[in-house]
């Protein structure tokens, strides 16, 4: 991907709209709440991300899912921004779950366009190899052990991968290309 983001005209033609998306969205756990989104706003004023860039609005998403804008939303990589923080789910008036929403259209980028950021992918690889999202170098277990602290719980990675083969998440993992940094 390359490092500009690119202008995107705000004009919006008819045949970009998918009138079935919202309710595809609507059905995955996170984004029941959509349809209530009235715009007010609350949760782009309150989110950390939107205070330090110009592109980046949780409301704006929460619009273009009702609009069914899947195509401009999923081929953003601003969607990626978001660091799950909960503040927009917290103040929101009417319940909706930003951060739910966001996390299915990231999860559906992956499942359609098999992209997603290098961190993400390395995070995920390292959960599928050592069942947790860091490998812990042996110093810091080591270090753990002189402050008297109990040993880490010892993960079952056959379960681990049996869970990543049933979800399609071992194939996704492995088709995904990968981005580092998002444009600005
Ligand atoms: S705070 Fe809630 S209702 Fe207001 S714009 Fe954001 S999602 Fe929509
Ligand atoms: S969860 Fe994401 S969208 Fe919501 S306030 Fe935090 S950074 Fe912003």
């Amino acid at each position: 991907m390359s490092e500009t983001r690119e202008y995107v005209p705000n004009v919006i033609k008819a045949e970009e709209m998918d009138p079935k998306f919202k309710y595809e969205i609507s059905k995955l756990p996170g984004a029941e709440k959509l349809m209530l989104c009235f715009q007010c706003g609350t949760c782009t004023a309150d989110c950390p991300i939107s205070r330090f860039n110009d592109f980046y609005r949780p409301r704006k998403i929460a619009r273009m899912v009702q609009l069914g804008l899947k195509d401009r939303l999923l081929s953003d990589d601003a969607l990626w921004l978001c660091s799950t923080c909960f503040t927009c789910v917290d103040h929101c008036p009417q319940g909706v779950e930003i951060a739910g929403i966001v996390r299915v259209l990231r999860n559906l980028t992956v499942k359609e366009r098999a992209v997603m950021p290098l961190v993400s992918k390395e995070l995920a690889s390292n959960i599928l190899k050592a069942g947790y999202v860091y490998e812990f170098p042996e110093s810091r277990l080591k270090r753990r052990e002189m402050r008297g602290l109990p040993p880490l719980p010892k993960p079952n990675l056959e379960d681990v991968k049996k869970i990543f083969e049933l979800t399609g998440s071992s194939e996704m993992l492995e088709k995904a290309k990968t981005f580092e940094k998002v444009k600005s």
